[in-house]
């Protein structure tokens, strides 16, 4: 059986667009538009030591009950615990935000193991990318760019190391 890795992130830290560069693909939806991918969405890894699955997740928008975010939508969490690996992005950017926190106590929970990634990182280096998020307690953060590919060989040959 081929090593299932989801990404996971609330929208526009950039999932689709790293599953464009580790599938090789164009057909993951990419834009401004956050939350434009609404299904699961299933690749085929290339260009790595091994053979791998990589899942899009999207449509991940909070339930929202009594006013307060505290779900990840259902597809999400089906596609995490189907998965054997997680990458959750966050967006080096835009800083740890209340969103990123609540992913971050659910996949704690999930069970998974995690790949906490700082994307959108190009031109930073990796200590400074990361330091606002060990906040989210999962451990060491990766810094990549998805766009410009950097750190992302290395990120996931260390994923699949495990598998
Ligand atoms: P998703 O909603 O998480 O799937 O995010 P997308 O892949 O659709 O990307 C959202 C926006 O972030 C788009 O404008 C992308 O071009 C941009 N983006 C994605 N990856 C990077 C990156 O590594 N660096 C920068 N600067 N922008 C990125
Ligand atoms: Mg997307």
């Amino acid at each position: 059986m081929k090593p299932t890795i989801a990404l996971v992130g609330r929208p526009n830290v950039g999932k689709s667009t790293l599953f464009n560069r580790l599938t090789r693909s164009r057909d993951a939806l990419v834009a401004d538009i956050p939350g434009l991918t609404r299904d699961r969405h299933y690749g085929h890894g290339r260009g790595a030591s091994k053979p791998y699955l990589v899942v899009d997740t999207g449509g991940f928008e909070p339930i929202v009950t009594d006013g307060i975010m505290h779900e990840m939508a259902r597809q999400t969490l089906q596609a995490v615990d189907e998965a054997d690996a997680v990458i959750f992005l966050v967006d080096a950017r835009s800083g740890a935000t209340p969103h990123d926190k609540i992913i971050a106590n659910q996949l704690r929970q999930l069970g998974r193991p995690v790949y906490l990634v700082v994307n959108k990182a190009e031109g930073l280096r990796r200590d400074m990318a990361g330091a606002e998020f060990h906040e989210l307690a999962l451990g060491e953060p990766w810094a990549i760019s998805g766009a410009h590919g950097d750190g992302v060989r290395e990120l996931i040959e260390d994923v699949l190391e495990h598998f």
